[in-house]
């Protein structure tokens, strides 16, 4: 790995800050969930005109939300009730490695790097999440499609909200509608 570190210390005495300085709130009311995947980095925000302040982004493998009263949720409550979102956006991604996940082949892997056969079938025996959390997600339009339903189903979502589906290519950053 780079040194990031020593970066850093020359990012700060550079005072190269200076072009991020915001506020804490969205300045676009905006909120995206996306995908973890690195090229969407820097890709997703510069392929859309955000900058730094504009969006509330929350990102995991797949934006996918698994729980109804997950993280993924509460971060999304928070954006809207508490730093004044109007608006979600799901965004998926073509080749999202998300797709081929499997649950047995990360359970092999697990194991490979040590983790007890035993931890594995107590946890998959006793959390009906356990191989949910390892699948991977079949079609990203669909999944996005899924989520956004999900989403605008939601009991504590307000109704006014409006929640948008979309899937951005990893290459060109063309955003598709998808729902
Ligand atoms: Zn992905």
């Amino acid at each position: 790995m780079k040194d990031l570190l020593a970066y850093n210390e020359r990012f700060v005495a550079e005072e190269q800050y200076l072009p991020y300085q915001t506020d804490k709130l969205p300045d676009q009311k905006l909120a995206i969930l996306t995908c973890m995947d690195t090229r969407l980095t820097s890709l997703l925000p510069d392929a859309l005109g955000l900058k730094n302040g504009d969006a509330v982004i929350i990102k995991n493998a797949g934006a996918w939300v698994m729980h109804p009263f997950g993280s993924i949720i509460r971060s999304l409550l928070v954006a809207i009730y508490e730093q004044d979102v109007d608006t979600v956006w799901v965004i998926g991604h073509t080749d999202c490695g998300a797709q081929h996940l499997s649950a047995p082949n990360m359970i092999a892997k697990m194991q490979a790097r040590g983790i007890p056969a035993s931890t594995i079938e107590l946890l998959s025996t006793y959390d009906p999440d356990f191989d949910t959390m390892l699948h991977g997600i079949v079609d990203v339009g669909k999944s996005v499609q899924e989520t956004v339903k999900f989403l605008r189903e939601h009991p504590l979502f307000p109704p006014d909200i409006i929640i948008k589906g979309f899937i951005i290519d990893t290459s060109t950053g063309k955003l598709s509608p998808c729902d």
